[in-house]
């Protein structure tokens, strides 16, 4: 008999949201991380819990279940939370109408209730300066102020780790699984680096950027991920009293987070291949984002920093990059032979819960417990992928067009 119900590979968000779940259904749990948790991809995030502003022109969806988790924490853990106010200027010649970005804005505002934030502003050029003083004033024609939440991701990584511990279940830090031993057509235990083994009747590979190595451990193939990397500038010193969000490299819009008295810069979002030990941040790549800063924000730009980076885990699908969807999935390796392994790649911060709670109840139901939550591993359910993708993004587009038109035809807010 396997000494644990359950064992999970890697202490990042995605993993630890898995631990907290299972602790909540009584399931005896063993995490396993190499390192301390939350140490890689999860202490490098812009640790926001953002509405997925970004997503609402094609994934509506993904907005709405961030806005739903942001609105569960605020209320369950409020403590770990801060409102953080975001200017969004233009300038002449950016290519982008104030209209336009309001016309997201009101999209946004749909869901500002649900996420405790203010319905957005509109201000002027003199106004957007008064706020966020040093923006540049030359060509700025406006700015659109919004509401995010700042998440103290420290605090939420110790928060999780002890409500799984709290539960009865076991956190092995600074262990790393170097291989499975697969007996019977099924994994029977993790091996560890220093020896050791940890039986269970099932596991879960929530490694991240190193889901498809850990997958390959065990001679599952079929955890496929595109990760892309995001790097920051982090500049020490007083941080500006409002974020904001301007033209990065490329075009691409980043922010300006005021976060522990430093600033964050960013992210990136460039494609890496190869292994994720072998991502790190080159040069150009900071000096890129602190040209783009100087553009907006001159005097912060000019001031010395450093530069972290981390790696997306994002499922493979088809579409292009900017279209995939931050979504989280789970690949079930009974597919290929192995019916007691399971791997979460994917998904948000902001999102950690109900991820954890997906990937809860495919665990239960391998272990022949009744569910306290729907299943909802739709990938399993053979739901057509693209088909629900065309359609989120029509209705995406569809609100997007009714603001604009009411916003530009009938002036009406
Ligand atoms: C730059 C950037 C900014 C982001 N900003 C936001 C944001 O503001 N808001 C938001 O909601 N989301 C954000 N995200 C997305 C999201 O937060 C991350 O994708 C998420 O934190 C990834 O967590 P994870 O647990 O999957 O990976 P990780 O945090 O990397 O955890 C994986 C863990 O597995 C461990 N591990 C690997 N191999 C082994 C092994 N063999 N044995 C034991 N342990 C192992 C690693 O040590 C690591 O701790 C951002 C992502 C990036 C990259």
């Amino acid at each position: 008999m396997a000494a644990y119900d359950l064992a999970i590979v890697g202490g990042g968000i995605a993993g630890l949201g898995v631990f907290e779940a299972a602790g909540r259904a009584g399931l005896k749990a063993v995490l396993i991380e190499r390192g301390a948790p939350g140490r890689e991809t999860t202490a490098v995030t812009s640790g926001l819990l953002h509405g997925g502003l970004r997503y609402l022109p094609y994934d509506v969806g993904t907005s709405w279940l961030m806005c739903r988790e942001i609105e569960r924490l605020r209320t369950e853990s409020p403590g770990l939370l801060t409102r953080q106010e975001f200017l969004w200027p233009v300038y002449r010649g950016e290519g982008l109408r104030l209209g336009l970005i309001e016309a997201l804005h009101d999209e946004y505002d749909l869901f500002a209730a649900m996420r405790g934030a203010r319905r957005h502003e509109r201000l002027s050029a003199a106004e957007a300066v008064a706020r966020l003083p040093g923006l540049r004033e030359k060509g700025l024609l406006g700015a659109v102020s919004f509401d995010e939440w700042r998440v103290d991701v420290p605090r939420l990584v110790d928060a999780l780790a002890r409500s799984g511990s709290d539960a009865g279940g076991d956190l092995l830090e600074g262990r790393r699984v170097a291989s499975f031993a697969v007996r019977g057509g099924r994994v029977a235990a993790a091996r560890l680096d220093d020896g050791g083994e940890v039986e269970a009747r099932v596991f879960v590979n929530a490694a991240g950027p190193w889901a498809e190595e850990v997958a390959r451990l065990a001679g599952a193939s079929m955890v496929r991920l595109r990760l892309r990397k995001g790097v920051h500038l982090v500049i020490p010193g007083a941080p500006p009293p409002r974020g904001l969000i301007f033209p990065g490299p490329g075009g691409r819009r980043v922010g300006v987070y005021p976060r522990k008295g430093e600033t964050w810069v960013g992210p990136t979002d460039e494609p890496h291949d190869g292994p994720p030990g072998k991502a790190c941040v080159q040069a150009q790549e900071q000096e890129d984002l602190r040209r783009a800063l100087a553009l907006v924000l001159p005097e912060l730009a000019a001031r010395p920093c450093r530069a972290v980076m981390g790696l997306r885990p994002i499922p493979r699908r088809s579409g292009a990059a900017f279209l995939l969807s931050r979504e989280h999935r789970i690949f079930d390796h009974a597919a290929e032979g192995l019916p007691n392994l399971l791997t979460l790649a994917g998904g948000k911060l902001t999102t950690y819960r109900p991820m954890g709670e997906d990937v809860l109840a495919v665990v239960l139901k391998k272990l022949g417990r009744a569910s306290p939550v729907p299943a909802p591993a739709l990938e399993e359910a053979g739901m057509p992928w693209p088909l629900i993708r065309a359609g989120g993004l029509a209705a995406s587009a569809g609100l997007l067009s009714f603001y604009a038109v009411r916003r530009a035809v009938l002036g009406a807010r």
